[in-house]
């Protein structure tokens, strides 16, 4: 049985992630922080301010879901406490992940990132990779709520980096001057990416690649946040058996 602590706790995604470790039988919630929402019950747990509530309930595994502007405080904080961290929040740049790698290699506890824990997003992933050999040229086009804080998404700053390691031979990037600055999107290692917020949307990518005479679409949609559970399950399973940082749920698939 293991023992669970989740950052994050009142907001949208923790209090789904505090409901689906509630109903798991190998798993307990003892724990839950998040500062907004202090005293408030989530699944019979109050919500704490603190991380120290973690430790003094025995968590073995911390589940974030918080801010970019918070994750990699809380996640210091675990793996310098030993309790291995799984954490879905987005956001982290590229020095945030190799600070994560260093202190989960030098200490006893262990984290797991995932831009996206849905399987469908996961595979989407893996088919655009494979589809980039075969094309001149893509364009990614991610959808969210309004809500969210970051842009562009982590999935989809992931898959441009995968299209662009994949890619073979000279790839257009076809644009012309913008009128209106952003026009053409982002340009993540060469691979334009466009966001779109709007609210009635939750998680959704789109991704179209061009040859001659052809387009292919790929693509995702997350229309509860119950397709992310499975995911985070797999990783809580997972992480204590994985020594230093493992980043995205590709690595739990068989291929
Ligand atoms: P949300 O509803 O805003 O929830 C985040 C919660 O974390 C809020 O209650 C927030 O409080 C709280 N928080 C802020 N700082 C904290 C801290 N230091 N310690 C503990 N809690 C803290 O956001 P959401 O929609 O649940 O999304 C959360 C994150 O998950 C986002 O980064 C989103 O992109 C990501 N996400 C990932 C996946 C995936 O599959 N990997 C799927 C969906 C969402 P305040 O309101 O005061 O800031």
């Amino acid at each position: 049985m293991s023992r669970i602590g989740v950052f994050g706790a009142g907001g949208r995604m923790g209090r789904e992630v505090c409901r689906t470790v509630t109903s798991a039988l190998d798993l307990t919630l003892v724990a839950a922080v998040d500062p907004a929402q202090v005293g408030e019950d989530v699944e019979g747990i109050a919500i704490a301010a603190e991380p120290h509530v973690l430790t003094e309930a025995g968590a073995d595994v911390a589940i974030d879901f918080t801010h970019p502007s918070a994750v990699l405080a809380n996640a210091r904080w675990c793996l310098t406490h030993g309790v291995h961290v799984v954490i879905g929040t987005t956001g982290i740049t590229p020095e945030g992940l190799d600070e994560l790698r260093t202190l989960a290699e030098a200490g006893d506890a262990n984290a797991f990132v995932a831009p996206n824990f849905a399987l469908g997003a996961v595979l989407m992933m893996r088919f655009a990779e494979s589809a980039a050999r075969y094309f001149d040229a893509a364009e990614v086009i991610e959808l969210h709520h309004d809500a969210k804080a970051d842009a562009p998404s982590g999935t989809a700053i992931a898959t441009a980096r995968r299209i662009a390691a994949a890619r073979t031979g000279d790839w257009t990037a076809p644009g012309g001057d913008e009128a209106h600055p952003g026009a053409r999107g982002a340009d993540v290692e060469g691979v334009r990416v466009h966001g779109v917020r709007l609210p009635g949307l939750l998680a959704h990518q789109e991704v179209i690649f061009g040859g001659p005479g052809q387009t292919l679409t790929i693509r995702h949609d997350s229309t509860d946040r119950s397709s992310f559970m499975p995911g985070v399950l797999m990783a809580v399973r997972a992480v204590a058996s994985r020594p230093g940082l493992t980043v995205g749920l590709d690595a739990l698939l068989e291929d």
